[in-house]
């Protein structure tokens, strides 16, 4: 067998319908934007590798930091034990974040990052004696695979096989550039319905990824953390996808006047090398933790807390945003993106062009069938692997997330064949 007959082989891959899909393209090395496969073909990976990747691939800076954390201490028990390179993490992301978040809890992906967060949230309430157990979310929210992460998401497609067994949740609709006003009325009105049973309120900050790369401006969201701290309901921003300068900025939550209670970092925090995640909240969720009662301690940890090679990934991450001025070249994406959505933006086989920061998005006119089955993503999809750029459109949804070390020819590559992708549609 080679090797992509044994990927099928032995293989279970996520997100795949096997006995539909393509076999799998058999990836063997990385460097900067590009990837290279088992013969030698080189490819765009302008969806940042389902968005973790930020400084490019087998970044040299972040490979050595890793290769010296395995040489001296590759994992430590995280309960009764810690170690400086998750010490000195800690201290850099509370140093980067806005003022007020104080502690920070380490797991391994954006899923867990939520379910602590989640749990943090309705511990709090419980070991304050107060009965409060619903969390509001947004209609078209992700926030992860988990049961509890599920939960707090869209229902739909994804969820549909487990739906009687996830938790009842407030969906609000999700907000848009037109209907601030509608999701203010509906929100107040959710927590007016359920006064003092609202746990928590969790939000993907400014653009909402799975459920489309739906955007909505940072003044509504101040308006909605308004309403939260007035009720004393937690608010949860799940950056897992933003954070780390996809905005624009270094947090989503730099781009508000409020902070939220609880962030959720994962996705880049390695710079896309290692499964790798973080909750940190303000002092006053862990204050209600801190008691000599046992059973008021968070419930909650996983094998590998705080490993130390994540811690190194992390650490190293935040250094080469400054070696290498990232958030310039950040801005240069954005006002690149800019200019092209500007190009586009009345081309007939699209229904909008949104943008934020380093995201770039064009959702589609289809007839009738929107959504993740659409099969002009299947199009899409052969029609930018012919030209080895990878993209992973959301159904009709198409949009460049790429590392910020993508150059200017290879973002107009990618430009030109959109551009082309839509010719082919007219
Ligand atoms: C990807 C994502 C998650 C889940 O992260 P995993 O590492 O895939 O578990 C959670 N929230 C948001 C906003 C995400 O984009």
């Amino acid at each position: 067998m080679n090797l992509r007959e044994k990927d099928s082989a032995y293989i279970w891959h996520p997100y795949t319908q096997e006995k539909t899909a393509d076999s799998n393209i058999i990836m063997v090395r990385g460097e900067g934007v590009y990837l290279y496969d088992e013969a030698g073909n080189r490819y765009i990976d302008s969806c940042a590798s389902w968005w973790t990747n930020i400084h490019g691939h087998a970044h040299p800076h972040i490979a050595q930091k890793i290769a010296e954390q395995a040489k001296q201490l590759e994992q430590v028990i995280f309960a009764g034990f810690s170690h400086p390179t998750a010490i000195e993490l800690a201290e850099k992301l509370l140093g980067i974040l806005p003022e007020g978040f104080a502690k920070v809890f380490y797991s391994d992906n954006g899923s867990t990052a939520v379910e602590v967060a989640i749990k943090m949230s309705l511990q709090y309430w419980r070991n304050r004696g107060e009965e409060r157990t619903k969390v509001i979310c947004f209609r078209d929210a992700y926030h992860g695979d988990t049961f509890g992460a599920m939960s707090v998401s869209a229902r739909g497609i994804f969820t549909e096989p487990y739906q009687r067994l996830l938790f009842d949740v407030v969906f609000i609709d999700t907000p848009d550039l037109e209907n601030e006003q509608h999701i203010v009325g509906q929100f107040r009105a959710a927590v007016e319905q359920n006064k003092s049973e609202i746990a928590a309120f969790i939000f993907e900050p400014l653009v909402l990824g799975s459920g489309g790369m739906k955007i909505y401006r940072p003044e509504l969201l101040d308006q909605l953390l308004d309403i939260c701290s007035k009720h004393d309901i937690i608010s949860i921003a799940d950056e897992v996808m933003t954070g780390f300068g996809r905005t624009g900025r270094m947090f989503a939550i730099d781009h508000l006047g409020q902070t939220p209670d609880i962030i959720c970092l994962s996705k880049g925090i390695t710079g896309g090398f290692i499964p790798f995640a973080a909750t940190i909240t303000k002092q006053f969720i862990y204050d209600a933790f801190y008691d000599d009662e046992k059973s008021k301690m968070l419930f909650h940890g996983h094998s590998y807390t705080g490993n130390p090679l994540g811690c190194a990934a992390g650490l190293a991450s935040l250094e080469v945003f400054e070696q290498e001025k990232t958030l310039d070249k950040i801005a240069d994406i954005a006002s690149s993106h800019q200019v092209f959505a500007h190009k586009i933006k009345n081309n007939k086989a699209i229904k909008q062009v949104r943008q934020c920061g380093t995201i770039l998005v064009m959702e589609f006119r289809t007839d009738g069938a929107d959504g993740y089955l659409s099969n002009i993503r299947d199009r899409m999809y052969s029609f930018f692997m012919d030209r080895h750029i990878m993209l992973r459109p959301l159904g009709n949804v198409l949009y460049i997330l790429p590392p910020y070390c993508i150059s200017k020819s290879d973002l107009s590559e990618i430009y030109q064949a959109i551009e082309d992708f839509t010719a082919d549609l007219l």
